[in-house]
């Protein structure tokens, strides 16, 4: 069946490459995808190589990311970064609420929803990530997690702005572990979070918003995740580092 929404794949780089570091991937993406048309890529590099990268990618079919933001607009905010600063490397997309950012940082639903509409207010699309742990999934309160992020992080946003939200489900024992979802077990999250937004929003936005899989998505599983009905795309870490795995990862999707 043919999906109506564009798959969209995001590689985020985390806290990896150097600015020559990033140049080579980008240069060697923009080689391998250069004849692209059916898929939006998005690579979101640590900011301080999102000025080359953004150089590079001017006259390609790749778009720039960044991999968090604040909620002000500007100030005294030690070490923050402002969307007003994104967009003067041309940052289409922003991604908001990673599990690694709601552990280590201890990022709130509330947080997410306030930076999210920063990034709104600055026409940056988020892409905003929920997921459960282990222990949430294996004592069966998955739905109520992701429910629940998911109320909390796009709290206040008007259906224009969630129709421009791209959503991340990662469950979070999947993230960097070798151990993907199964296409059953992201379908069945992927088709809750559309019901969710039906309650949220309404039918037509929920038709409309992506919701990309991310947690080991590698080369050799892309197709498969990619072909369930409520896949949007993939957010995709580990294997956005190199060129080959991120390309083989697009094509196969296609
Ligand atoms: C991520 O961190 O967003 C992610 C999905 O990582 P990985 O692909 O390495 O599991």
């Amino acid at each position: 069946m043919q999906k109506q929404r564009r798959l969209i794949i995001a590689g985020n780089w985390k806290m990896n490459k150097t600015v020559a570091e990033a140049l080579d991937l980008v240069q060697g993406l923009k080689r391998e995808l250069a004849s692209l048309k059916e898929v939006d890529a998005v690579v979101c590099p640590p900011f301080t190589a999102l000025e080359a990268v953004s150089k590079a990618i001017l006259d390609s079919n790749i778009r720039l990311g960044a991999q968090n933001m604040s909620e002000h607009a500007g100030g005294a905010y030690t070490g923050e970064i402002a969307a007003a600063m994104l967009k003067e490397f041309s940052v289409r997309y922003v991604i908001l609420g990673h599990s690694e950012r709601r552990q280590y940082q201890k990022e709130s639903d509330l947080l997410i929803s306030r930076k999210a509409l920063a990034a709104h207010a600055a026409a940056i699309k988020p892409i905003v990530c929920v997921g459960e742990t282990l222990e949430e999934r294996e004592s069966g309160r998955t739905e109520k997690i992701i429910g629940s992020q998911l109320e909390g992080s796009l709290a206040g946003f008007s259906k224009e702005q969630m129709q421009e939200t791209v959503l991340a489900y990662e469950p979070v024992w999947a993230i960097g572990t070798g151990r993907n979802a199964t296409p059953q077990q992201a379908q069945e999250v992927h088709a809750f979070i559309r019901q969710t937004l039906v309650t949220l929003f309404d039918d037509a936005v929920a038709k409309r918003v992506r919701v990309q899989y991310g947690g080991s998505v590698k080369a050799s599983n892309a197709r498969e995740l990619m072909s369930q009905p409520d896949v949007d795309g993939a957010l995709v870490g580990g294997a956005a580092l190199e060129i080959r795995s991120f390309s083989d990862i697009i094509k196969n999707s296609i």
